[in-house]
């Protein structure tokens, strides 16, 4: 096992939720401290409250990882006689950092919204509200029947061929390749000034545009030829879309009422506020972790018979009424389910690459809400 810093700590995070698939503006990032230092333990919260950085110091945390921003809306002095000041003042007396993974982690594939819609036994999941996608591209290179399949065999280690749950896709046709080398050129195959008329094949793979220079480099370096000849088309298809919210069926319907249960067993709070008729039968599910009074009207377009989100309005909970949408609203704190999220995912990726680094959900409730 090696010891890691806080950066190869956090470029391993940033593979799972990288800070491209945040919302314009979020606060995320390192926002306290610094990472080029040893990171052995890391303590991942929902909040950074004053408890927190207590319990992270008793732990030896080096690194917090939060999911809500301690510095959101900028700050515009540190002064320590002043709640937010002074909790930075208690990190960096303590060399702490804080790392934010906010809208990224909500978007990101398993994290916040994916673990919700896993704990609320939702099957066939989508994304509520795609927030971005990537444009696939279509290679196709042509090799000397010889090497064709040492080409494929790169192109498909270098990610090339993956369509949905089948990889190492690609399509195989044979041709004759001719081209004249000239004086200057050193020929794999060919003489110079004579026309050469070689067996080749065509290979055609898809893969998404960020992985286009790491496909090509592998083209180049697995391809005999000095000029290797390919064709390289952006396609009008989109892949690996990303978004808020997730949507999904539950394997049997159930009344509201049942249904409202569920949620606050499984969120693990002791109650949840209800907006509709309790006898409507719910199939469809729509969630949204932290506030979602932003997105009732998506829930109903998206056909969710339900929508479980937190921080409702009185009045957009009756606007979900007027449009016939049933609401659970179970609070912002069942966001907390990131905590073994967050820590389970990054102690497996440690193991695979041998980091000496472990990560532990605060024990701590951030609810501020009690019930009277
Ligand atoms: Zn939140």
């Amino acid at each position: 096992m090696k010891q890691p810093n806080g950066q190869q700590i956090i470029s391993l995070f940033e593979q799972w939720a990288p800070k491209s698939l945040a919302v314009e503006g979020d606060s995320i990032g390192l926002q306290v401290g610094t990472l080029n230092k040893p990171v052995s333990k890391v303590l991942v919260t929902l909040d950074v409250n004053p408890q927190v950085v207590q319990e992270a110091v008793e732990l030896a945390c080096e690194l917090i990882i939060a999911h809500h921003p301690p510095i959101y809306r900028g700050m515009k002095n540190m002064r320590t006689d002043l709640p937010q000041g002074r909790l930075v003042e208690q990190l960096i007396k303590h060399d702490i950092a804080v790392y934010a993974a906010h809208t990224n982690l909500d978007i990101a594939t398993g994290g916040v919204n994916d673990l919700l819609a896993d704990a609320l036994h939702l099957k066939n999941i989508e994304i509520m509200e795609q927030t971005s996608a990537e444009r696939l591209m279509k290679l196709a290179v042509f090799t000397p029947k010889e090497s064709t399949e040492q080409v494929r065999e790169a192109l498909a280690n270098a990610g090339a061929g993956q369509i949905g749950d089948y990889t190492n896709c690609s399509f195989t046709s044979p041709g004759e390749g001719r081209f004249k080398p000239s004086a200057s050129a050193d020929p794999y195959i060919g003489k110079a000034n004579e026309l050469a008329v070689v067996e080749e094949d065509k290979v055609e793979v898809v893969f998404p545009i960020s992985i286009k220079n790491r496909v090509l480099k592998a083209l180049l370096t697995s391809h005999p030829y000095e000029e290797p000849a390919y064709d390289l088309l952006l396609m009008d298809v989109e892949v690996n879309e990303k978004g808020l919210g997730r949507i999904g069926t539950l394997p049997n319907p159930v009344t509201l009422s049942e249904y409202a249960q569920t949620v606050k067993q499984q969120l693990q709070v002791p109650f949840v506020r209800v907006v509709g008729p309790l006898d409507k039968t719910i199939q469809k599910v729509a969630v949204l972790g932290g506030d979602g009074n932003k997105y009732i009207q998506t829930a109903k377009r998206a056909g969710a018979d339900v929508f479980v989100t937190g921080d409702l309005y009185f009045h957009v909970a009756q606007d979900a009424e007027a449009i016939d949408l049933a609401v659970i609203d179970p609070g912002h704190h069942i966001e907390s389910i990131m905590k073994t999220g967050v820590a389970d995912y990054m102690n497996t990726a440690c193991n695979e690459k041998k980091l000496a680094c472990s990560f532990i959900p605060s024990k701590l409730s951030t609810e501020p809400f009690q019930l009277i």
